[in-house]
């Protein structure tokens, strides 16, 4: 969700800022923007939709990139500015809203992520005082605000901090002064932020995977720190004004973020990145199935285990349905009570937790700003965290510390998820077993045979996605239909959410997920000859009730469509399209159920011609509330 960049150095500014916004582009965005000295005044340049439409603004404005800060645009001059990828909260994505935003005076520009909670208020209180507001953003009061301290302050660092203590909510700002042509003021609250430390020139992002195409080196911004930053020094303050000796730390490298290898999409290299995933994940835990899994460094101690008293998983949207699976495994191996909640649900919840409860999180990002605010609750009551995330650099990583799994994954730059949602579920099976192991559970048997199956599982899942071709010439033919229902049960109930939410997310197409047995209890009622029917039949433990439900959707003259293994010949007695996969244990079958609807997801968005990549409204690491 939105992101911001920032420069100062030798190098000529726009494109160092375009190249940073690109690299930002993945966590999904809705306009985009830059500010930059220019002689003894600051230019601003936005535009509403992709980073092409700012490009071309750019071109038609000769002069901005010789952008120089009054000096003659030699290799010596120095130039300083912040580019920013917007995700409208506050106001409709337009050129005006969308950032950087100058105070009256256009004497400060300022950058933003997150939100301002007391806008409102900030707001009146300043238009009291006769400032005038031109947008509708949260963001402009930051920015007046700023000015307003200013005016009393008279120094820069004074104002900010003013500011900081008026505005409530989350939020990360580059900030420009016209009067400072070479720095670049940065505050973090709640909200990421990182120092990208050059030779002779520094940067600031969203993300350290951005500053890492230009720099080795970084700071990590807590929150509550304000930083000022030039070419040749980064300073760092916090709210009282005391200036802090921060750690410079080596950037972890994402390799090769922006190289499709030959795939149409980011999301179809991911999809087939996913055996490659798992298996690695197995090969770091799972190294010897007849082994027991090593988990030394989440620090949980075997008295802890074989006392807990609950798990609570939390987390948000794709990884929410990872945890559903997870629930599953948990209860069915330790016999521990499991529940998992959306994050932002959990926060109006009345926590039951205590010191023998575990918390497990779960956030791609680890920015999610609803899972890191339900997490920092769960821990008050004293239950312990365990953070499954793909950023070893994030803010649940940092909060998780000592009880960390990282998901290892790569770098997701397809705002959808797929592949991470294989490494979370992997994460999950291999805690879950590691926990029954450690508290010495009494099912060794099906545990040791459960090993064995997830060592085969990479293997499978190459042999699912060698199949999208068969998926693609089956699934086309539903594209145009306005409204899908996928069912499921038990194990792979969470999947039929996870279908329809990819399909929703990629296609625009509106799509329900049911437990399949509640069908009759209401939903039914949707059905009639142009509804498809996806239904996820596997066998084991529910396939014969999953068999009933979709013959009564049948009935209905549903279209029917299902994920089944090879062999199935029952599945075609009824099913219209039947999308295989090879055949599966029930209690893994998630890891290939799941394939077959990513596809249909993503052939019938691509059909539509939709930005598989960048859906609309939708944004990659969810940074506010
Ligand atoms: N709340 C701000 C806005 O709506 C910033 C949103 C963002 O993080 O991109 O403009």
């Amino acid at each position: 969700m939105c992101g911001i960049i920032g420069y100062v150095g030798n190098k000529e500014i726009v494109p160092v800022l375009l190249e940073g916004l690109r690299c930002l582009e993945y966590r999904g965005y809705d306009s985009t923007g830059i500010a930059v000295h220019k002689g003894s005044a600051l230019n601003i340049i936005k535009s509403v939709g992709k980073l092409a439409n700012l490009e071309e603004v750019i071109n038609k404005t000769p002069g901005l990139l010789n952008g120089k800060n009054g000096n003659n645009g030699s290799p010596k001059s120095i130039y300083c500015g912040i580019g920013h990828t917007r995700w409208a909260t506050h106001g409709e994505p337009s050129d005006l809203n969308a950032h950087p935003h100058f105070d009256s005076d256009e004497a400060i520009a300022v950058v933003h992520n997150g939100i301002i909670r007391n806008y409102q208020e900030v707001k009146a209180i300043l238009l009291r005082q006769g400032v005038r507001f031109l947008t509708e953003t949260d963001t402009e009061v930051i920015v007046q605000s700023i000015a307003n301290n200013f005016k009393s302050t008279k120094s820069i660092l004074n104002a900010i901090f003013k500011s900081i203590n008026e505005l409530e909510g989350s939020y990360a700002l580059a900030i420009l002064f016209k009067d400072q042509p070479n720095k670049i003021y940065a505050v973090r609250k709640e909200a990421p932020l990182v120092i990208g430390v050059g030779n002779n020139e520094n940067y600031l992002a969203s993300d350290s995977s951005t500053v890492s195409q230009f720099v080795e080196k970084v700071i990590r911004l807590n929150d509550n720190e304000v930083a000022e930053i030039s070419k040749e020094s980064i300073e760092v303050y916090n709210l009282k004004g005391e200036k802090l000796n921060k750690d410079i730390q080596a950037v972890i490298k994402s390799k090769d973020i922006l190289d499709k290898r030959g795939f149409k999409h980011y999301l179809a290299k991911e999809i087939n990145e996913q055996a490659d995933v798992v298996s690695s994940l197995l090969r770091d835990f799972l190294p010897n199935h007849e082994k027991q899994i090593q988990f030394e460094h989440l620090k949980l101690t075997t008295d802890f285990l074989k006392n807990i008293d609950r798990i609570l998983i939390l987390a948000c949207g794709t990884a929410y349905h990872s945890g559903l699976v997870g629930k599953y495994i948990f209860e069915n191996l330790t016999s521990i009570p499991t529940e998992v909640q959306f994050a932002s649900e959990y926060l109006n919840s009345k926590a039951l937790l205590t010191n023998k409860s575990l918390v497990i999180g779960i956030s791609q990002s680890g920015e999610t700003a609803d899972t890191l605010a339900a997490l920092k609750k769960a821990i008050s009551y004293g239950a312990t965290l365990v953070g499954i995330t793909n950023k070893s650099d994030s803010a649940l990583a940092e909060l998780a510390k000592e009880h960390l799994l990282i998901s290892k994954a790569g770098t997701e730059v397809s705002v959808a998820a797929t592949k991470t949602f294989l490494a979370q579920m992997t994460v999950l099976y291999l805690l879950a077993i590691y926990i029954a192991e450690s508290t010495g559970s009494s099912k060794q048997k099906k545990i040791s045979l459960l090993k064995q199956e997830l060592k085969l599982i990479p293997q499978l899942i190459d042999q699912t996605l060698t199949r999208a071709e068969h998926y693609q010439e089956h699934v086309i033919k539903y594209a145009n239909r306005a409204d899908f229902v996928f069912i499921g049960r038990g194990i792979n109930y969470p999947i039929a959410l996870e279908a329809a939410l990819k399909l929703k997310e990629l296609s625009y197409i509106h799509a329900s997920g049911y437990a399949s047995g509640e069908m009759k209890h209401g939903p039914i009622a949707v059905l009639d000859p142009t509804v498809p029917v996806v239904s996820i039949i596997v066998p084991g433990e529910t396939y014969d009730r999953v068999f009933q439900n979709s013959l009564e959707a049948k009935s209905r003259q549903a279209p029917m469509i299902a994920v089944a293994v090879d062999g199935d010949k029952k599945a075609e007695s009824i099913f219209d399209t039947v999308l295989r996969i090879p055949p599966i244990m029930e209690l893994i079958s998630p890891f290939l159920t799941v394939i077959p609807l990513q596809f249909l997801a993503y052939y019938i968005a691509e059909h539509l011609g939709r930005d598989v990549d960048q859906p609309r409204n939708l944004a990659k690491s969810v940074t506010v509330e």
